[in-house]
């Protein structure tokens, strides 16, 4: 008996292997547990391969589990899932696979082992380790995935070309892989990927941005953001930031290149946050400056408006790439267009007319768009990045003394339409809208404090047409 790790001598994985003795079944651990294992990464979803009938332990693992177990049986697919509290078990038949060219969907039969290890997709994620007694404990990593793991390379265990041609998932899983570890890419691995590029396009485009999901959940997103590029995929899944890349000189004056500042402000913004929706607004930040683009002999190049292109953009985007047109969307649409806006304070005088329309536009987002902004200061001009900082300390501090006083974040109208059309003996029309919005402005502009009795006055007073 050979035990490789502490954490191997899990008792739920014994006693999956003593039910599988007693039904005269072979069966592994394999896959994704078993890499994170020896990365030291935890992970709550065990995928169990069984030479024979998954389903049919699955049962028995169930049973024995006791009444937390929650069984649920795939009979179509051969497959088994056993639900035990946080962990999730997965239990399928060794199965060998073949492909068609038009789909990434095999045609399965059953198989040995070795079978099951030559299908699956990178040698990191072909390990196997024997749960059965007298074996428990042993490792069979056919292709030197351990080794691949020592090295940090991800590397198909087959031809890499073959692998990815029959599932062209594999390349984004690859590249997700490589920017998730912090791996890289081998050789031939990754020439494979720019030869069958154009393959991603069976792929369905919900799958495509569940690794792009992925990537950008990463510890350094620009990792698998550049890779995307340098095979050849991000044009074809995502053209609008591959159109970011590139300097053009005119008269002896370049402009930033928009795709590496770009990756630099995710990254900035992966430092500082968790969100998954900030880091894609990040992303997104610059997406309009293609389109904004122009030469002015005086001021050199000029991205006018960039940020309400890019907002506009959006939407088209999500369309496109069949992800939800929700409040998510709409946050990122926001940052985008904003994302301006607390620079522009900087660099002009801070009135606080100008922190409070801030503060009522970007509402509760406005911690988040202070990240996005203090990220998107990547110039190379330490001295210039150094002001920077300190005028934005500058900014948040008036931001919160203003919000305090006044609390904008959350603006509520003092007055609300319903008062206004009491007050004044009014039917519901567009005047109530206006006078709405004339009190709104007042408080933003510090005319008057943000309360009811001085927001009524006020109201009095302009519809008796002195404003
Ligand atoms: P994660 O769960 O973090 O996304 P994972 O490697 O566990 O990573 P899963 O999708 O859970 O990924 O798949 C479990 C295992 O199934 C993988 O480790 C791999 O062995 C195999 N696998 C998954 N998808 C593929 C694929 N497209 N081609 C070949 N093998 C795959
Ligand atoms: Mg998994």
């Amino acid at each position: 008996m050979k035990v490789l790790f502490p954490e191997i001598e899990n008792k739920t994985l014994h006693l999956i292997g003593e039910e599988a003795d007693k039904l005269g079944l072979e069966c592994y651990v394999i896959g994704g547990w078993v890499r994170d294992l020896f990365l030291h990464r935890g992970s709550k979803d065990i995928d169990v391969v069984v030479v024979g009938s998954g389903i049919s332990l699955a049962e028995q693992v169930a049973a024995r589990l006791g009444k937390h177990a929650h069984l649920s049986v795939f009979k179509t697919y051969g497959t088994a899932q056993v639900k035990n509290r946080d962990l999730e078990l997965e239990f399928v038949g060794a199965r060998r696979e073949s492909y068609r060219h038009e789909s990434r969907n095999p045609i399965v039969e059953d198989g040995t082992l070795e079978e099951d290890q030559n299908r699956r997709d990178f040698t990191i994620n072909a390990l196997a380790i024997c749960l059965n007694k007298d074996r428990y404990g042993e490792l069979l990593d056919p292709f030197g995935g351990i080794q691949d793991m020592n090295e940090g390379v991800i590397r198909t265990p087959l031809d890499p070309d073959i692998t990815f041609s029959d599932d062209p998932l594999r390349m984004m899983r690859a590249i997700r892989f490589a920017s998730q570890l912090g791996f890289y890419l081998d050789r031939e691995t990754f020439d494979a990927i720019e030869r069958n590029r154009e393959r991603i396009h069976i792929i369905t485009k919900e799958r495509i941005v569940d690794e792009l999901n992925k990537i950008m959940g990463s510890r350094k997103p620009s990792v698998g953001l550049y890779l995307l590029d340098k095979t050849g995929l991000l044009s074809l899944i995502f053209p609008e930031l591959s159109a970011l890349k590139g300097i053009e000189t005119k008269e002896g004056r370049g402009h930033k290149d928009v795709f590496v500042h770009t990756l630099q402000v995710v990254d900035n913004v992966a430092e500082k946050s968790d969100n998954l929706w900030l880091r894609w607004a990040a992303l997104l930040h610059d997406i309009g400056k293609p389109r904004s683009k122009a030469w002015d002999p005086k001021m050199g190049w000029t991205f006018r408006n960039h940020n309400y292109i890019g907002a506009k953009m959006i939407p088209g985007i999500f369309k496109r790439m069949k992800m939800p047109q929700n409040e998510k969307m709409d946050y990122i649409r926001k940052m985008v267009d904003l994302h301006m806006r607390p620079i522009n304070l900087i660099e002009d005088i801070v009135t606080d007319s100008a922190v409070r329309r801030l503060l009522f536009e970007a509402g509760n987002d406005i911690d988040d768009l202070m990240i996005l902004c203090n990220a998107d200061i990547t110039s190379r001009n330490e001295e210039k990045v150094e002001r920077f900082h300190k005028n934005f300390e500058l900014v948040k501090q008036k931001m919160v003394e203003l919000e305090e006083r006044d609390r904008i974040r959350n603006f509520q109208p003092p007055v609300d339409g319903i008062e206004i059309m009491e007050l004044l003996h009014l039917e519901p029309c567009a005047l109530v809208g206006e006078l709405k919005s004339k009190i709104k402005d007042a408080i933003l502009d510090g005319v008057i404090p943000n309360e009811h009795d001085a927001a009524k006055e006020y109201l009095l007073f302009i519809y008796r047409g002195n404003a």
